[in-house]
């Protein structure tokens, strides 16, 4: 008896018919795929600048511990990030990527007939979890390309247990406004975990005034989560971090694999931190970037979703598919969105000078041919 289809139907019903998440398109995928050698990545928010030499020479000297565990309880990183943020060390949970913290709140806080609630074009991440442990999708529709706060509450009720809110959205970049979010949490009944993604905080600087942190006083169903994977450039490594209350973080923390965090990426982590002006380079590449990318598409006449974040989502008025392959013959990779329902879109990760002007030019050539 050999029938190995019959192993799907042993899995658990939500994983039967999970679609995994579709990452950017590696460089090194292209280069074997087309022979191409000078290829531009702007697929995946990744930092253009690369990790910062703090980072770099923290990863060099933690080299000689490889043979040991990593520190399962990451005191000092924990102990950084308590300090930058004035909580105490029991309020942060350490995450393989800020993704694992995604996924430890939905293993923590739901079951098959719980309902989770996110919007129309958030974080593709967001359903994966929800549908692999069984429990119900209740998308809300979105508010020009953003969350609709009001209809996310509509769509509470008793069997309601999390929420995700990205802010800024991927793919679309849109920022909530932080009095209107606030009074979102003042609304939603204690009986619901509120998820707020803010992998790209760094990138919004003072356009949203306001401070997320100091919520999590009044909040203790609050769960913040960050990452070092995009304004500190050390995506390879996975790490990220969730901020919350110490009994939100309990929770997550009894589910958490004991070593969840690599000893290479917990030494970077610490160090990046410390590297303000690394930081602040990347900002500023950023907005300069943000800067000739529009302009570029306000020249071919294209419209785009103003962004908070290290990418932009563009409408081409027409199928982005043929776009999107014809520029990766060109070597250049960006994000088609077809998954998150914007079949006419394509996102773009600003990059460094040159590969703006690069992914500008053959943008270019791509839509006049
Ligand atoms: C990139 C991203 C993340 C997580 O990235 P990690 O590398 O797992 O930290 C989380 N949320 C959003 C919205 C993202 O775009």
């Amino acid at each position: 008896m050999n029938n190995s289809d019959n192993i799907y139907s042993l899995a658990v019903s939500g994983v039967q018919k999970l679609v995994p998440y579709t990452p950017g398109k590696p460089i090194a995928e292209l280069e074997r795929e087309l022979g191409l050698t000078q290829i531009i990545k702007l697929a995946s928010n990744e930092n253009p600048l690369g990790p910062g030499g703090k980072a770099l020479a923290a990863i060099q000297a933690s080299l000689a511990d490889l043979a040991l565990y990593p520190d399962g309880n990451g005191f000092d990183l924990k102990f950084a990030l308590s300090e930058k943020y004035a909580l105490d060390m029991s309020q942060v949970t350490l995450g393989n990527g800020s993704n694992e913290i995604l996924e430890l709140v939905a293993r923590a806080f739901l079951t098959p007939g719980l309902e989770v609630i996110f919007s129309q074009y958030a974080f593709a991440v967001y359903p994966l979890v929800t549908q692999a442990v069984g429990a119900t999708a209740v998308v809300a529709p979105a508010l020009n390309y953003g969350h609709d706060l009001d209809a996310m509450l509509e769509r509470v009720n008793d069997k309601t247990r999390l929420i995700f809110i990205a802010n800024p959205n991927n793919p679309t970049g849109t920022l909530l406004a932080h009095d209107r979010l606030q009074a979102f949490l003042q609304a939603l009944p204690d009986t619901c975990v509120c998820v707020l993604d803010e992998a790209y905080c760094e990138f919004v600087g003072n356009k949203a005034a306001g401070d997320s942190i100091a919520w999590l006083k009044d909040h203790p169903n609050l769960l913040i989560t960050r990452t070092f994977s995009k304004a500190y450039g050390l995506a390879g490594l996975r790490i990220g971090y969730g901020l919350s209350s110490p009994q939100l973080a309990d929770i997550l923390n009894r589910v958490r694999q004991p070593f969840n965090n690599n000893l290479l990426a917990l030494a970077a982590a610490a160090a990046a931190l410390t590297d303000i002006e690394h930081l602040q380079n990347t900002l500023a590449c950023n907005s300069q970037g943000m800067q000739l990318i529009t302009e570029g598409f306000k020249n071919l006449g294209l419209e785009w979703v103003v962004s908070a974040g290290n990418f932009v989502l563009v409408d081409l008025k027409m199928p982005a598919l043929p776009i999107y392959e014809a520029l990766l013959r060109k070597g250049v990779i960006v994000r088609p969105v077809g998954v998150y329902d914007l079949p006419n879109h394509l996102r773009i990760t600003i990059g460094t000078p040159t590969e703006n002007r690069l992914f500008l030019q053959a943008l270019t050539e791509v839509m006049s041919s």
